[in-house]
């Protein structure tokens, strides 16, 4: 037995990577525990039986992960304490959704969703403390942004939803609170934690990262490992429109995003899904379904806007339907969910400017799109009466209880 062990001391661990938090022992890739033994002149296999211990058998305590010593388990039970970010309360809505509310180190609330679904449960998760974006029609914008999540924090919501649920999450949606490409390398990680081979082996095809936006981002994730899905969050068709309800639309134009969007697509083939809230009044009439239609299917297609490769292609023998290889972007329609409910104190300070459609309206808007051969689905409100629908998540009075 080593001097360390018998000093009953875990290796030091260092702070979790961009974080506003302190990090914890689930912010380590195998990779990274490995070397931190080993750092510590402990074998480095030690590393890889705690990281299994947390995300394969997900012990809720150090004394649960057996396949480590006892000595070290003490060590670890003493130093790293596995509450620091915990499960606060939860509620349950009467469609089956259930919102869950966790608490970090430092007494913030972040929110997550369970969404009952076909294929088992999907977890709605989120990726801020708050949200720096402050898109308008969000309660999460609203709310205004404390800091980051840690991999570990983003990763300790899945472990205890399915510790909550006592069954396997079986998709995972960054589309909580936040906005994931801010937070980039830290829900990256997370992502790369949770799909590992030696933890909980989550498929990366089950995993979509929303995204307002961020072009540089986008494509920065085509580069990693996993291939994961993508939801844009467009909302309107118009830069112009988009300006006025999304703050960071006034540096991120379409024509970029949809650029990256074809780029992401043409190296993972992963899914790519515009997300459209429909506002009465603002962005449902007919021209905005044709106009969503065409970007899903065509997007700012480069490449008929380019003389040359046009030449060049049509000189080679190609036909006009080639140009665009690729199937319409899907899109997904969600009506509004106002954000002025009775479900708790909030109050409803963003709301007033927004509306859903009728039911007639929505129904027209999804015919047009069919018509034009987009592809396209309408997104059923889940958890209105808890407040866990879409752009429903968190306090717009500050969120520490
Ligand atoms: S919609 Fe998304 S990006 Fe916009 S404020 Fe809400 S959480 Fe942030």
């Amino acid at each position: 037995m080593d001097k360390r062990l018998n000093e009953k001391k875990a290796p030091a661990l260092a702070r979790g990577n961009g974080s506003a938090h302190i990090g914890n022992t689930y912010d380590y890739l195998p990779e990274e525990l490995k070397r931190i033994f080993a750092e510590a002149g402990e074998p480095a296999y030690r590393g890889l039986q705690v990281f299994e211990a947390l995300h394969k058998q997900a012990v809720s305590s150090w004394q649960e992960a057996t396949s480590i010593s006892k000595s070290l388990r003490d060590s670890l039970t003493e130093e790293y304490p596995l509450d620091s970010f915990k499960l606060k309360g939860s509620l349950k809505g009467s469609d089956g959704t259930i919102k869950l509310i966790f608490e970090t180190k430092t007494k913030d609330l972040v929110e997550g969703v369970i969404i009952p679904a076909k294929y088992g449960p999907a977890l709605c998760m989120s990726t801020q403390i708050g949200c720096p974006v402050g898109c308008s029609f969000c309660k999460t914008g609203q709310m205004g942004f404390s800091g980051n999540l840690s991999a570990g924090e983003i990763v300790l919501q899945f472990i205890l939803a399915e510790r909550y649920l006592k069954k396997p999450i079986e998709s995972v949606i960054l589309m909580g609170m936040g906005e994931p490409m801010l937070n980039f390398e830290n829900v990256t990680k997370a992502l790369e934690i949770l799909t590992h081979t030696n933890g909980r082996q989550l498929s990366s095809r089950r995993i979509t990262v929303s995204t307002v936006g961020f072009p540089r981002e986008i494509r920065n994730l085509a580069t990693r490992k996993h291939r994961y899905n993508i939801a844009f969050s467009l909302q309107f068709t118009s830069d112009e429109t988009r300006k006025k309800y999304i703050p960071v639309a006034r540096k991120q134009p379409l024509q970029a995003i949809f650029d990256a969007l074809e780029d992401y697509y043409s190296i993972t083939s992963a899914d790519v899904t515009l997300e459209y809230v429909l506002f009465e009044g603002i962005n449902c009439s007919n021209h905005d379904a044709r106009a969503l239609s065409y970007l899903a299917r065509w997007g700012f297609s480069r490449k008929i806007n380019d003389p040359d490769y046009l030449v060049d292609f049509f000189s080679s023998g190609k036909h006009m339907q080639q140009l665009f290889t690729r199937e319409s972007f899907k899109i997904n329609l969600i009506p509004y969910n106002p954000i002025n409910t009775d479900y708790d104190d909030i109050g409803g300070r963003a709301a007033s400017a927004f509306k859903s459609p009728s039911d007639d309206r929505i129904l027209d808007f999804l015919n047009i799109i069919k018509r034009c051969g987009a592809r396209v689905t309408l997104r059923k409100p889940r958890g209105r009466d808890i407040g866990a629908a879409c752009g429903m998540l968190g306090r717009i009075d500050g969120n520490r209880k």
